[in-house]
């Protein structure tokens, strides 16, 4: 059997998603026989590989990094998968979105509710360029296959994985819930 090319992406979201692939416990010690982790947060590799057969991405799309990123990870593997709610619909990532564009919400962080000196920061690339509104990864990419859940169950995401690596068509499965 060939070997999986796996990726595991972390955008705008709280790491609850990877908690739960490393909640997989025991399972990782298999999936390592069958699957390379050649990028993720919990690995080394810095920039995106080519050739990638499934991208598993954790969060929404919050600012241009992400934007980038997840344009970066289409463009390089064979299947997209939106991990977790925030990916799917926005979820708690997407809760300043109310607040405004992003100058608003920066005004409003670092000034309105900021602390006493009340500043914003000035030094380039302290704060990640906003986007106005923080859009799930569909918004920005085109997407295979979603799992929800806040965060998904370790056993629907070794599910996934099982199913592709059988080389089932995701298609053919419309709720790995
Ligand atoms: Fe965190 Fe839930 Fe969003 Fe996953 S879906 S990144 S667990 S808030």
């Amino acid at each position: 059997m060939q070997r999986l090319r796996l990726a595991t992406v972390w955008l705008g979201g709280c790491s609850g998603c990877h908690m739960s692939l490393l909640d997989m416990d025991e399972w990782l010690m298999t999936l390592a026989t069958l699957a390379d982790l050649v990028y993720s947060p919990i690995a080394d590799t810095k920039r995106y590989p080519e050739g990638v057969d499934l991208a598993l991405v954790e969060g929404a799309v919050a600012n241009e990094e992400h934007r980038e990123l997840a344009r970066l990870v289409r463009q390089r593997s064979r299947m997209v998968v939106a991990l977790g709610d925030c990916a799917v619909t926005g979820n708690v990532t997407a809760m300043r979105n109310p607040l405004g564009p992003a100058t608003s919400v920066l005004q409003q962080v670092y000034i309105t509710h900021g602390g006493p000196r009340g500043e914003m920061p000035d030094e380039p690339g302290s704060v990640p360029i906003l986007l106005d509104q923080v859009v799930p990864l569909h918004a920005t990419i085109p997407v295979d296959l979603y799992l929800p859940g806040c965060p998904p169950a370790a056993p629907q995401i070794r599910e996934l994985i099982e199913a592709l690596l059988r080389g089932e068509h995701p298609a053919e499965r419309s709720n790995f819930g």
